[in-house]
């Protein structure tokens, strides 16, 4: 009688202490870009994902002097860091996998439009950068890379997905069971939520970016990545000139999309895919998904329609939709 008592007690107080706990939360700026992390577990581990973040923009950016990409990109040659080393493989085989739709060498090209300011580069220029394009311009063997002349890399396509995804790693090794990682527009959670609700991550509207245009609604881990053109983008005679690029032809991919939402398992597979699949445009991408089965998709068009993959539909909620079948 004794010992059930001790088990009844100990159940009610396993149970009220996960449905009354709250998140530990923290809002940082990293990665030109406002995260939100909350995670069911201590204060410590709490900042030790913040200073993994901080540690991978200063590994990552491209901009930064002190960064390997920098480093790289100067000097053409550079043994990296081993986390260096781990996202650059996984950059080449998802530049490899999406046929080079997502390319991490599209470096040149970024900066012809950064340089260029609000004017849109010459197509002269962007005809002489496209030669340098290409991750056969990339030689890894272990942590030593070398570039071609005039290739260089830019990893603002993966960088975020796959810090996502190492701070989920992370937070398994600190055995936190439920986590949810915002990164810019990259979400992340880890298991499901202790008061038995579920994740509930809204897909923004590509016209008013503010409001969602549709909510994903889930139990467990996955990640969402968004990639839209309307993330970031400058006007130029009256024509929107975005962030993503075409790698084929130098500029900013057009077509019927405004936004690729990837749902995956893999943060770093869902940030290549998102950004791989939105230039793509919608028919290519909904081939290149049903050669696969690894992710699911919700596309956004220029109409305003969405348009969801069999697996994502079901967890689509406040909105109207066409389905995708296989
Ligand atoms: P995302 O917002 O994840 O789609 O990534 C866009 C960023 O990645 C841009 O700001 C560029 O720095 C870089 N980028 C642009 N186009 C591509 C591309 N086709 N493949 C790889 N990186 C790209
Ligand atoms: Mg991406």
């Amino acid at each position: 009688m004794k010992r059930l008592f001790v088990l009844c007690l100990l159940i009610s107080l396993l149970l009220t202490g996960c449905a009354e706990s709250e998140p530990l939360e923290a809002n940082i700026f990293a990665m030109d870009t406002m995260m939100n992390i909350r995670i069911w577990g201590e204060e410590a581990t709490l900042e030790s994902v913040c200073d993994l973040i901080y540690k991978y923009d200063a590994l990552f950016d491209a901009h930064d002097p002190q960064s390997d990409i920098y480093q790289l990109n100067q000097d053409g040659f550079l043994v990296v860091k081993s986390e260096t080393e781990q996202i650059f493989a996984e950059a080449l085989k998802y530049s490899k996998e999406t046929d080079g739709y997502f390319d991490p060498t599209v470096y040149p090209l970024v900066c012809a439009w950064k340089n260029a300011q609000l004017t849109p580069p010459s197509s002269q220029e962007l005809l002489s950068l496209l030669p340098s394009v290409g991750t056969e311009h990339v030689s890894m063997h272990g942590a030593t890379v070398s570039l071609s002349d005039g290739a260089g890399i830019d990893l603002g396509a993966i960088a975020k997905g796959y810090t996502a995804q190492a701070c989920i790693e992370h937070l398994k090794n600190c055995k936190v069971e439920c986590a949810i990682v915002s990164l810019g527009g990259n979400v992340q959670t880890l298991g499901s939520k202790p008061d038995g609700s579920k994740w509930a991550i809204g897909i923004a509207d590509p016209s008013n970016p503010a409001k969602s245009i549709a909510v994903v609604q889930f139990e467990g881990s996955m990640a969402l990545v968004t990639s839209g053109s309307y993330q970031r983008y400058y006007e130029f005679d009256g024509k929107k000139y975005h962030h993503i690029l075409d790698p084929k032809t130098g500029y900013p991919a057009e077509n019927e999309l405004s936004s690729v939402t990837i749902l995956a398992q893999d943060g770093t597979m869902a940030d290549a895919f998102s950004t791989a699949l939105f230039v793509m445009g919608l028919e290519n991408a909904t081939d290149f998904w049903r050669s696969r089965n690894d992710f699911e998709a919700v596309f956004i068009l220029k109409d305003g329609t969405i348009h969801a993959t069999e697996g994502a539909a079901p967890l689509l909620s406040e909105c109207e939709f066409t389905v995708i079948k296989r």
